[in-house]
């Protein structure tokens, strides 16, 4: 049986690692290189997602969260716990009470796969870890998930995957889809094959791959960029959640490869996917948002770089962070359409596509252990 997998992102990687475990004759498409795209512009979190709980997606979360402990598990290497501290001022717009119980439920939600539950910290005892300012600061916590280098766990989910059989053919743009029979044609500008069955996974890139090739769908992607700065100098060894007092959002200030993450924005993306960047409204924005709460102020020359990638979620809102970080899989005979995934999730979500492909062949078929390729990082 051949299978055509379209996309090298991590979910695109995920699903072809899954199907050769499976014993399937799987070949991966990628337009550019693999993971250089939304999976290696992410905010570098394994997580369940704390400020989810507040739009009641507890069945998100809780995958996630056992998604990261398996993680943790075995990739110790890559993954690693974070500590993550919460300050709360007196005009943040979540009360400690409010945090507080979002943290109770994310520890009974990680259950014995816990990294360490979460605990309350005086003003003083986070002026101590933390350059924050001091006026209006209430108190706040600490709470662990877990961090990667995105890039390196996607290409390590590539290297598993041909590990066990797959083919990959990176810098190969699948530019037609259409059936013949019982068979998918997969157009490239250097000819054409013939797979059995064609799983979509082109993140972002879905609405676009979709309407190109006709194919009918119940679901469509909403476009929503992420910008984040990467400053030139670490601000603290642990990570930060801080509310942005104006519009409620949430954003990370983390502890990255000796510089620190800042970010992130959510703004609806209109234009190209590729080339996407941080524009200069997000640039202030995290700049000011950050100011608020630190004793040392940060100004563009404290900015090593930036970079942006477009999440693909599944929906419509005009609030983008109301928008579901779930995914869904949707099988049409031959086809099994992938819309949305966290990077965290990419396990769960390739084990349930190929649940849906062993359903069409009318087999199921156990995948040989996840056991990763070696790691070169
Ligand atoms: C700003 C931001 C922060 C995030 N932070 C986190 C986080 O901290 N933790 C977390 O778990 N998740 C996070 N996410 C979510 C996560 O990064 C994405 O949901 C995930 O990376 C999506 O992976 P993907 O494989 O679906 O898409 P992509 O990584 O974009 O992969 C799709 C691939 O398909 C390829 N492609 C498209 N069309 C074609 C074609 N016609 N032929 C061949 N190839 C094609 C593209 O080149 C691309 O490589 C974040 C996302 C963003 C944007």
């Amino acid at each position: 049986m051949r299978l055509a997998v379209i996309g090298g992102g991590i979910n695109g990687a995920g699903i072809a690692w899954e199907l050769a475990r499976r014993d399937y004759d799987v070949t991966l498409f990628e337009k550019g290189r693999c993971g250089a795209q939304t999976s290696s512009a992410t905010t570098k979190m394994i997580h369940g997602g704390i400020r989810y709980l507040e739009r009641l997606h507890f069945g998100l979360v809780r995958e996630s969260l056992r998604d990261r402990a398996w993680l943790l598990e075995h990739l110790p290497s890559l993954v690693k716990p974070i500590e993550i501290l919460l300050p709360v001022y007196g005009d943040s717009p979540r009360s400690r009470f409010t945090i507080r119980a979002g943290l109770t439920l994310y520890d009974l939600l990680a259950g014995r796969n816990n990294i360490a539950p979460h605990r309350s910290l005086s003003a003083d005892e986070l002026i101590e870890r933390l350059p924050l300012a001091r006026a209006g600061l209430r108190g706040g916590f600490t709470y662990f998930d877990a961090q990667v280098d995105d890039y390196a766990l996607a290409r390590l989910v590539v290297d598993s995957a041909i590990h066990e059989g797959a083919t990959v053919r990176e810098v190969t743009r699948v530019i037609s889809l259409r059936r013949s029979g019982k068979e998918w044609i997969v157009g490239r500008a250097s000819g054409e094959e013939r797979f059995d069955f064609v799983v979509n996974a082109a993140g972002p890139w879905m609405n676009a791959l979709l309407s190109e090739n006709r194919i009918r769908s119940r679901y469509r992607l909403s476009l929503v960029r992420g910008s984040h700065l990467v400053l030139k100098h670490r601000v603290a060894e642990a990570g930060m959640l801080l509310q942005s007092v104006s519009d409620r959002r949430v954003f990370f200030v983390l502890p990255w490869k000796g510089t620190t993450l800042v970010g992130t924005t959510e703004i609806m993306h209109s234009g190209s996917l590729e080339h996407v960047s941080a524009t200069e409204a997000e640039i202030d924005y995290l700049i000011a948002r950050f100011n608020r709460y630190v004793r040392d102020p940060i100004g563009r020359d404290d900015i090593a770089s930036t970079f942006a990638g477009v999440r693909p979620l599944v929906g419509r809102s005009t609030n983008p962070s109301a928008l579901a970080r779930d995914y869904r899989l949707e099988r049409r005979g031959n086809l099994l359409n992938v819309f949305g995934g966290k990077m965290t999730t990419f396990r769960s979500l390739a084990e349930k596509a190929g649940m849906r492909v062993d359903n069409y062949f009318g087999r199921v078929r156990t995948a040989r252990p996840a056991t990763f390729a070696v790691i070169n990082v």
